[in-house]
């Protein structure tokens, strides 16, 4: 019912950039290749995301609109070990149910008709047939138009809009195959070469002349693996937003494990300077715990103080190199 999907949007949809972060994993999870946003007015005049996944067959469109409707988790014990970036089936009705949408899709499969739905307020109010063109494009308007409390707390356009590109930026370096693009009000914000290389996609994001300096690390123990790179510290940033932590391909937030890395990087010494990072961690999904809020982005990691030791053995040792 509405009322319902209204009450989890107030969960999962804060600001246009959740559900920009929401439809982007969707687009992932659909093993898309290529995902171009287009954003209007920070995202509350219209979000648009298109994507060359797998589609959604005319006979599932409805469903994927129905709350705890996922198609990504199937039994009980699957929750335990959550691959995909979505699985609670609740962002697509959330979504319809305070903003216009629109989805147009269709399977690989070219000999299936697509699917065309519009849906506003939880209200279907077209539905039909349309071209067999592979893929998804959701167009989201006028979002929060029937929630005006939401609209009325959210920040400055310019700051909705950094939030935006920040999120776009995060899901582009956990996934340097796919090529990103971001667009607002027809200004190109970011374009990702989606040529599985993490270091160029870093340069995309943070400049071509940061990513060359950048220093690659890497360590393991019998749990887990971790790599990336990290600026020198002559390359600092006043602010934490330039660091990235990611597991098994999930953008994350986890404060013990930013604190290993700014320990390994001797930020101690230098308050409030910050690398430019991306710590990649590969782990069994069985040591994690994503379903610690509805938005997924804090993690509760077993083993954490042993992974966090690791991080920073790997990355001072590393600098340690450089005769830093
Ligand atoms: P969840 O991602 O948690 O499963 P959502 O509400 O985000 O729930 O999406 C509901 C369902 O709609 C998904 O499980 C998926 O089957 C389908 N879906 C949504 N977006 C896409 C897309 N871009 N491509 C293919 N299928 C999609
Ligand atoms: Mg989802």
């Amino acid at each position: 019912d509405v009322l319902a999907d209204q009450i989890a949007a107030g969960e999962v949809i804060e600001r246009p950039a959740s559900v920009v972060k929401e439809l982007v994993e969707n687009a992932i999870d659909a093993n898309a290749t290529q995902i171009d946003i287009v954003v209007e007015e920070s995202g509350i005049k219209k979000i648009q995301i298109s994507d060359n996944g797998s589609g959604i067959a005319p006979e599932d469109v409805k469903l994927a609109f129905q709350r705890h409707a996922t198609s990504k988790i199937y039994r009980r014990e699957d929750l335990f070990k959550v691959q995909s970036l979505g699985f609670r089936g609740e962002a697509l009705p959330s979504i319809a149910s305070i903003a216009d949408v629109i989805l147009e899709t269709a399977t690989q499969d070219a000999t299936q008709q697509g699917s065309y739905l519009q849906i506003k307020g939880g209200e279907i109010l077209v539905e039909k047939a349309a071209p067999s063109r592979p893929g998804t494009t959701i167009t989201v308007s006028d979002l929060f138009y029937n929630t005006p409390a939401r609209l009325k707390y959210l920040s400055s356009l310019q700051t909705e809009l950094a939030a935006i590109s920040d999120i776009v930026n995060r899901l582009a370096l956990s996934h340097p195959a796919i090529a990103f693009s971001l667009r607002s009000n027809d200004k190109k914000l970011l374009q990702t070469a989606g040529n599985g290389n993490l270091q160029q996609t870093i340069g995309a994001i943070y400049g071509v002349q940061n990513a060359r300096q950048m220093i690659q690390f890497n360590g393991q123990d019998l749990d887990f693996k971790v790599s990336g790179y990290i600026s020198l510290p002559k390359l600092t940033r006043a602010s934490r937003k330039y660091l990235s932590l990611i597991i098994n391909g999930r953008y994350v937030k986890n404060y013990q494990l930013t604190k290993a890395l700014l320990a390994g990087y001797g930020s101690k010494l230098m308050v409030a300077r910050y690398p430019i990072a991306v710590l990649e961690i590969e782990l069994d999904p069985l040591l994690i715990d994503v379903n610690v809020h509805p938005t997924k982005q804090e993690v509760r990691i077993s083993k954490e103080a042993a992974l966090a030791e690791l991080i920073e053995k790997s990355i001072y040792e590393r600098l340690a190199q450089e005769n830093l």
